[in-house]
């Protein structure tokens, strides 16, 4: 199968060049004295890194078409247009793909992480070869769709894959996905034997973390976290300069600190996880065992508590507790400027926001607790848009396994 046309290499010969692009990316509209002034590079390297990628068609300059917010930098200077740089949004496309234990999410976007085309799909069991299977399916279906698009789509550099749990990221293997029941999944190389791309396997947060550094809040934030609630409780770090792996490739399992009650059993198998009382599936079970309605679901458990429900609020006040002390921990050990907490559904947050936030006073020692905590509704798309972010830095950065 022929991905649209093939995809051109990213004419990048120097680390000076990479870093260049990767301003423009995640910065542009810029102009090239911006671009020295921010990497400490000389103009003229600036210029001479930039010179071929204009050539190439992978980055355009504004200097033309001044609109929005590059019409005030073109105005700087005494009459002299500045240039701003852009990369062309359109010069590749990225299959990102979200996977869940009962569907899988998939989006096309192009090469500043923008949403084209989304599609869904059921999942009938989490058996890794039927899912393997319908992410083959779903990722042609999507590369069908760029086809039809072919005239403003870009050619396919790589497809995302993002999984919650425990993941090789050099070598693309699932080590261990609780959620997904797998362990030692060698999704990378099932899926670009099928594919014939190439194949970026993330852990599902970090996918998400590396999108917000480079498309996000990173983008103004020199220290962040993200912190997912959902069916898990997961955590990015971005510090230093870079989103944090993990020697072992395991990092900011917020989830996982054990700051829970001793006597719950987590998905994990292990005991007193902060997600065996603040995960929804954690507060819905308990929610069904104390009012004794053992069919309620997550929306009926919410609307018992914002109608009042003295069993449904001890929950939610419970998780707001617990998730509040497990960001408290978390920010005294690496003091973040600012937490994006990004959770499914935002309408159980004004359940237990005001408990998360005093427990996270309670606990927050010092100057650490000067941290922001922004909440952020998200949706299942964005995790595929992180799984595609991946595919572009590995793509601008020349890394495994898209080695320029
Ligand atoms: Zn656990």
């Amino acid at each position: 199968m022929s991905p649209l046309r093939p995809h051109r290499p990213l004419p990048l010969a120097t680390p000076a060049g990479v870093e260049v692009l990767t301003r423009i990316l995640t910065q542009g509209p810029i102009p090239r004295v911006e671009i020295a002034r921010r990497t400490g590079l000389s103009q003229a390297a600036v210029t001479k890194a930039v010179a071929p990628l204009i050539e190439a068609g992978f980055v355009t300059d504004q200097a033309a078409a001044p609109v929005d917010n590059a019409g005030q930098l073109a105005m700087v200077g005494i009459g002299r247009p500045v240039s701003p740089l852009t990369v062309v949004p359109h010069s590749v496309s990225i299959i990102g793909l979200k996977v869940t234990p009962t569907a899988l999410i998939g989006v096309t976007t192009d090469f500043t992480a923008g949403i084209r085309n989304v599609s869904h799909r059921a999942l009938p069991s989490t058996d890794a070869q039927t899912v393997i299977e319908q992410l083959t399916d779903l990722a042609k279906e999507l590369i069908a769709t760029l086809k039809n698009d072919a005239a403003v789509a870009g050619p396919v550099i790589g497809i995302g894959v993002s999984v919650s749990g425990d993941v090789d990221e050099r070598h693309g293997v699932v080590r261990d996905s609780p959620f997904m029941g797998w362990r030692e999944v060698p999704l990378a190389e099932l899926l670009g034997r099928r594919l014939k791309l190439p194949i970026v396997v993330t852990n599902d947060v970090r996918a998400l973390t590396v999108a917000e550094h480079w498309f996000g809040v990173g983008v103004d934030a020199d220290s962040f976290a993200v912190v997912t609630i959902g069916s898990g409780i997961g955590c990015g770090l971005y510090i230093n300069g870079e989103v944090v792996s993990g020697a072992y490739g395991v990092s900011g399992e917020l989830g996982h600190l054990p700051l829970a009650p001793g006597n719950l059993v987590c998905t994990c198998g292990r005991r007193g996880c902060v997600e065996t009382v603040a995960s929804s599936d954690a507060i819905l079970n308990r929610i069904r065992k104390s009012t004794k309605q053992p069919k309620l679901d997550l929306a009926g458990a919410i609307k018992l508590a914002h109608d009042g429900d003295e069993h449904a609020r001890e929950s939610f006040d419970q998780a707001g507790e617990v998730i509040g002390s497990a960001l408290a921990a978390m920010v005294n050990l690496v003091g973040p400027e600012l937490v994006v907490i990004a959770g499914e559904g935002v309408a159980e947050y004004d359940l237990y926001e005001d408990r998360m936030r005093q427990a996270f006073g309670e606990h927050a020692f010092g100057a650490a607790g000067d941290c922001r905590l922004m909440l952020r509704s998200h949706t299942f798309d964005d995790w595929a848009r992180g799984a595609a972010a991946t595919v572009i830095r590995a793509y601008v950065r020349g890394e495994p396994p898209l080695q320029r």
